[in-house]
């Protein structure tokens, strides 16, 4: 599934050691649970600017179907 696929949160430097983990995403449309797999990088991961843009990306979150609608509906 393609969203299972980590998402890349903030910075990730070129040698910068990655940090992979999950959180739960509902769809902020259909409220549908989404695995979510993400990654950043070690600096970043539980900075105050990390933490905020979780929870941005949280606030905004789509699941594909929604997306995909969404995009539609513009055209
Ligand atoms: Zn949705």
């Amino acid at each position: 599934m393609k969203e299972n696929m980590p998402m890349i949160i903030g910075k990730i430097s070129e040698n910068e050691k990655k940090i992979k983990f999950s959180i739960e995403i509902h769809c902020t449309s259909c409220g549908k649970k989404v695995p979510g797999g993400l990654k950043t990088g070690e600096r970043y991961y539980q900075t105050d600017t990390f933490k905020k843009e979780l929870k941005d990306f949280k606030k905004n979150y789509l699941c594909g179907i929604c997306r995909d609608k969404k995009r539609l509906e513009k055209h």
